[in-house]
């Protein structure tokens, strides 16, 4: 059992008023909130070590340059992958997976397939639309049912020999299905597909053991895990982002320039031009740190518990559907109240405190499946509590009677 009074004294944000009314945070599936030895490290870095990294041989530089390459190695150890070389640090999900396609654009013809599928983010489908348009290649989806679980039959159909990628959450962000990712991942290589797994959604809740997976690409945000804004992790098996050309050109991703030829570094520098989010970086390991010593079996307990408990208040009320009741889901609760506008249950509980995410999560082809605008996400972490369900749900009913 976590020590939640313990824990909530670790994140100074928690104990803060909004709008007159203490502040419950469930939106956790677009943010995390950063505990204070977070917020202290980017502090440190900048007091006592700021310097540019892999650059000058004086000691500042060196000093980041490790803290930096350590940060590297605590994420290697903590996805499992088998090389420091094969975790490169991105801006983000967006950025990892933008990378990916933007270097698919050389293996791919008309006539070759990306799958997708119908539970993504607009970040896991926007690059693979770009990259078909750009090479010919046919974006095909799998579909999901009313559970908002994908359609495993119609995936298997799917796969072809045509099929070059497959890309699909780990963990859908707007309901919260956990998907089979270890079978899509086999099938997908049976047909010589390459995979990637968006694990934005993941992370927060689990250790992702990419060797085991055996996914060719996983990619994440730190900024969901306790980590800074602005932080991601691109993970990539060495052959594929030795195949890969790179994804931007400048400073340090080279071995030699000449005005008729640039040889590129070896990986991971190749796919790290420019001076990067240094502080960011380094600061990515403590949150992960963190995230360990609260222990990820500990965490979803927690969450597990606070899924149950306002699962089970929130259908009291009258008119209350909830979306995405697959079997294997995650800490989110995606619901609407029958003839009222989310966005106005949204407002009235933010005057109550309650920050929930409403509206469509940026992922509108599940609020067109479900034929809705968009829904309230309430999306928990494990610094929550039933009490602050409890919260919830009497300032969900207060709104409901206000705008039936
Ligand atoms: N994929 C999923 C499943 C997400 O939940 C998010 C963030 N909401 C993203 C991708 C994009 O992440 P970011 O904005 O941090 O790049």
């Amino acid at each position: 059992m976590l020590d939640l009074q313990k824990i909530r004294a670790d994140f100074p944000i928690l104990s803060q008023t909004v709008n007159g009314k203490p502040l419950v945070y469930f939106d956790n599936g677009a943010t995390s909130q950063k505990p204070q030895i977070v917020i202290d490290a980017i502090a440190t870095y900048y007091q006592e070590i700021n310097a540019n990294i892999h650059r000058g041989v004086h000691t500042l530089s060196r000093l980041a340059t490790d803290a930096y390459e350590e940060s590297r190695g605590k994420i290697q150890n903590h996805i499992n992958a088998k090389l420091a070389c094969e975790v490169l640090f991105t801006s983000g999900t967006t950025h990892g997976i933008n990378l990916v396609a933007h270097g698919f654009a050389s293996f791919l013809k008309p006539g070759d397939e990306v799958l997708v599928s119908a539970l993504e983010h607009h970040s896991n489908i926007v690059p693979w639309q770009m990259l078909c348009e750009k090479t010919g290649a046919t974006l095909r989806v799998i579909p999901m049912n009313e559970n908002g679980e994908l359609i495993i039959d119609e995936f298997d159909k799917l796969l072809s020999e045509k099929t070059k990628i497959v890309t699909v959450n780990h963990i859908s962000n707007a309901l919260g299905t956990i998907n089979p990712i270890a079978y899509m991942i086999d099938k997908a290589h049976q047909v010589g597909a390459a995979v990637l797994i968006d694990g934005a959604q993941a992370v927060p809740h689990l250790k992702p053991d990419v060797q085991a997976l055996d996914c060719d690409f996983y990619v994440f945000s730190g900024h969901k895990i306790c980590g800074p804004t602005g932080t991601g992790i691109l993970y990539g098996k060495e052959e594929w982002l030795n195949k890969l050309p790179p994804y931007q050109g400048g400073g340090e991703m080279i071995k030699e320039v000449t005005f008729e030829k640039t040889t590129y570094a070896d990986l991971p520098h190749k796919f790290e031009a420019g001076t990067p989010n240094i502080a960011g970086g380094i600061v990515l390991g403590t949150a992960i740190d963190y995230m360990n010593s609260i222990g990820f079996d500990n965490i979803q307990e927690q969450e597990l518990a606070l899924l149950d408990y306002a699962t089970k208040r929130l259908l009291e009320i009258d008119g209350l559907k909830i979306f995405g009741t697959a079997k294997a889901k995650t800490s989110v609760v995606s619901f609407n109240i029958e003839g009222i506008h989310p966005y106005d249950i949204g407002t009235i509980i933010d005057k109550l405190g309650i920050a929930v995410r409403t509206g469509h999560h940026c992922a509108q082809p599940i609020m067109n499946f479900f034929n809705i605008p968009g829904t309230i996400r309430a999306s928990f972490a494990f610094y929550n509590t039933k009490e602050e369900i409890d919260v919830m749900v009497e300032a969900v009913k207060k709104a409901k009677m206000m705008l039936s």
